[in-house]
């Protein structure tokens, strides 16, 4: 192994490369992983040294916090590489503030923001050979951090080790996308950690997910705890509603996660002039839009898919089934944030970061 200093980070190189045994037209969503992965360990009230090096399983104590008190969170971003061959992120500084926010709310140490940006850059740069050049091929990228710090007492760690690991991802077409309206489960409650990335949100909900499932849907698309009226979340999406021509989305709260995808849809939706409406949205008023025809399209947002379009939902056992459309917002939508991502198109907003 070649150790080099770069940055204060020390990279220990991998002597193998995985890499020619990698099938990059049939990649699966997030089960390939890259050459390296960038690690910076939380002891004795400090960050210490942080490390780039060979992918690989790790040891923790039996007793580390993350197993039994579930202090854990995540971030998912994606890195691009244009025609010219330079790499960019698309609004990291988003993802790094949102994970602090994640660390504040599970009582977690908080990551540098030096310790995060290079860290990444860096990762990125060792395994930039892993970055396929056009549109739909991207590195999906996964920072996460754990308390490591050990003793089954019930307060935070002492510990923790912050993480990034990389996945190479192709766009997937999502296909037929039915959702069940949820009735008695929730994501989120006031006061809970809905609005963090925390591990425990996708525990609770793989549950209600696979009773779905076996229903016949694909996903759950959440209601407010306390009286499963109002519209909130889309499996682990946030979630858009075009009624005629206004597009219709929930206010970020204590339950809805702030997604970057989110608003960034909205940000481009109000510079196309489509009129785009923030306010709670009511079951009965999907209802109401798709008996009486004005519903013409839901649709997920967030990282991993961009946009994922919802071809009907069932509520109180009845499944109401969406038309055919033409000229999806949608897909228009994603086209345009996506051509943006992988420069394609001019980034007018400023969104896209060369590293
Ligand atoms: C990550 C996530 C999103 C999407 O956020 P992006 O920043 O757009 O990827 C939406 N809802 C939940 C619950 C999430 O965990």
């Amino acid at each position: 192994m070649n150790t080099t200093q770069t940055n204060k980070i020390e990279i220990i190189k991998a002597i193998t490369s995985k890499i020619n045994e990698v099938d990059f037209d049939n990649l699966h969503f997030g089960e390939i992983f890259t050459d390296h992965s960038f690690e910076c360990d939380f002891t004795n009230g400090e960050w210490q040294k942080p490390i780039i090096k060979p992918y690989a399983p790790f040891l923790l104590d039996p007793s580390a916090k993350v197993f039994h008190y579930g202090q854990a969170i995540f971030e998912g971003m994606k890195a691009y590489k244009d025609d010219n061959n330079d790499l960019w992120l698309f609004r990291p500084k988003e993802n790094f503030k949102r994970f602090n926010n994640s660390a504040k709310r599970m009582a977690m140490a908080e990551v540098p923001e030096e310790i995060f940006m290079e860290g990444l850059k860096q990762l990125l740069r060792l395994d930039e050979t892993w970055i396929k050049k056009g549109k739909g091929n991207t590195m999906y990228i996964r920072p996460f951090m754990i308390a490591t710090g050990t003793g089954v007492i019930a307060n935070p760690s002492d510990d923790y080790k912050f993480m990034i690991i990389l996945s190479p991802a192709k766009s997937y077409y999502s296909g037929e996308v039915k959702v069940l309206i949820a009735e008695h489960f929730s994501r989120a409650a006031n006061g809970g950690i809905g609005a963090a990335k925390a591990a425990g949100n996708y525990a609770a909900q793989f549950y209600p997910t696979n009773l779905a499932n076996k229903a016949g849907f694909h996903q759950v698309i959440w209601t407010d705890d306390a009286t499963h009226t109002k519209l909130e979340e889309a499996g682990t999406m946030n979630v858009f509603f075009r009624i005629n021509d206004t597009l219709y989305t929930a206010p970020t709260s204590e339950r809805i996660l702030d997604g970057v995808t989110r608003k960034s849809l909205i940000d481009m939706a109000k510079r196309e002039n489509i009129e785009v409406v923030i306010r709670p949205v009511l079951v009965s008023e999907l209802v109401e839009g798709a008996k009486d025809g004005s519903l013409k399209e839901i649709f997920g947002a967030g990282t991993a898919a961009v946009v994922n379009p919802i071809t009907g939902f069932s509520y109180q056992d009845v499944y109401y089934e969406l038309p055919k459309i033409e000229n999806s917002l949608a897909l228009q939508l994603k086209d345009k944030l996506t051509n943006i991502q992988h420069k394609l198109a001019e980034d007018t907003f400023g969104w896209t970061v060369k590293i």
